[in-house]
């Protein structure tokens, strides 16, 4: 075990691109102020991203589907597969959502749908293949580690075979989405059936290695203790070594935000946006081999989404369109927001905007 140190020394240890150890995190989180911890991961985004630009994405979110068996208790998307309230959208469904894409001149789409036990790999093919064709200019972002999981199971097949025909088939990438709490503590207690911590960085382990986009997420706020949420960090930051020596393909991006309880089985309350900014901080701090950090409007607010730009972020996450699972869970914070005024909010932050594709290339910088 490595010495102790002050979180003072730990900050300047971060700064100057060092690494903070597990039992550091769990000692820096609990001895730095919010002001240290901010000013230090401001600092760390300042070196990585010298240029003052925040980016973003023109994107849109499709759910192809809500029918979902696995009954997260913080989840008031999913329906069982026998509700009345049960839709499986058809390709030409998702091809009219695409074309608005399109004319908004979006460059990604993210389909993410929910454990559907009737739907084999072949309808996951024709529905990529369907997209490729008729919008081959647009990145698919698809699915989630616990939905491909449920395909491998489907199929008797094993994830690694399931990840090549899809991304055969025209999957771009893996989103980070169900991530939750990187703890079997916690995913024990709110979705059992959800998958271990285990499975999810194996499913993303199988993506980057099969040269898929991929990005990190973490909900925080469903009473984990502090351990669990460093570990979270620490486990994404350990695959990203291994994934980066592999073949160079790591997450191009982390992303966190608040359990929102509002419409869930679960219920209980939400985490204060003091927090968020402190986990956003904390996540810049310790994630030292990830390059972009995204604030969360749609569930934070614009706002704190700005706010987060001086507290290591420095990508304002994408349009999205459409977005119906944290919504229903009542973000109450609006579930779209134009191109303009995503630049608008970068601007009042002090930066400059520049819109970047799903692997974080700019296609347009503005001033
Ligand atoms: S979070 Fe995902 S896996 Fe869990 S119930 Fe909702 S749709 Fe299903």
């Amino acid at each position: 075990m490595q010495t102790i140190t002050t979180p003072g020394e730990l900050l300047e240890r971060a700064i100057a691109g060092g690494r903070i150890s597990l039992e550091e995190g769990i000692h820096l989180y609990q001895t730095a102020t919010t002001k240290e911890l901010k000013q230090a991961a401001d600092a760390i985004r300042q070196k990585r991203h010298p240029e003052g630009v925040v980016t973003y994405l023109v994107d849109r979110n499709i759910n192809y589907s809500n029918v979902c068996i696995v009954d997260c208790g913080f989840c008031a998307f999913y329906r069982k597969p026998a509700s009345s309230e049960a839709y499986l959208l058809t390709n030409e469904q998702i091809g009219e959502k695409m074309a608005e894409l399109r004319a908004w001149g979006g460059s990604r789409v993210l389909l993410q749908g929910g454990v559907n036990p009737y739907l084999k790999i072949d309808y996951y093919e024709g529905l990529l293949r369907y997209l490729k064709e008729h919008f081959p200019e647009i990145e698919i972002d698809s699915f989630s580690p616990v939905e491909v999981w449920n395909i491998a199971r489907i199929m008797k097949m094993p994830l690694d075979q399931v990840l090549h025909r899809l991304h055969e088939a025209g999957m771009d990438g893996l989103p980070g989405g169900g991530a939750e709490i990187l703890d079997n503590r916690t995913r024990n207690r709110i979705a059992p059936h959800k998958g271990t911590w285990e499975s999810w960085i194996e499913a993303e382990r199988l993506a980057q290695r099969e040269g898929m986009t991929t990005s990190a997420t973490m909900v925080f706020g469903f009473d984990e203790d502090l351990e669990e949420r460093v570990l979270h960090l620490t486990r994404l930051r350990d695959l990203q070594d291994e994934s980066l020596a592999y073949n160079g393909n790591g997450f191009t991006s982390f992303i966190v935000w608040s359990y929102q309880p509002e419409n869930t089985a679960m219920g209980g309350s939400r985490a204060s946006g003091a927090e968020y900014l402190r986990m956003v901080s904390f996540a810049r701090i310790m994630l030292d081999n990830v390059e972009n950090i995204s604030a969360s409007w749609p569930s934070q607010g614009a706002d704190l989404a700005r706010e987060a730009l001086h507290c290591g972020a420095n990508d304002f996450g994408s349009t999205m369109m459409e977005e119906n699972v944290v919504s229903a869970a009542g973000a109450d914070v609006g579930t779209c927001m134009t191109v303009e005024q995503i630049q608008a909010e970068i601007r009042e932050a002090g930066f400059r905007p520049a819109e970047r594709n799903s692997r974080y290339k700019i296609l347009k910088q503005l001033d």
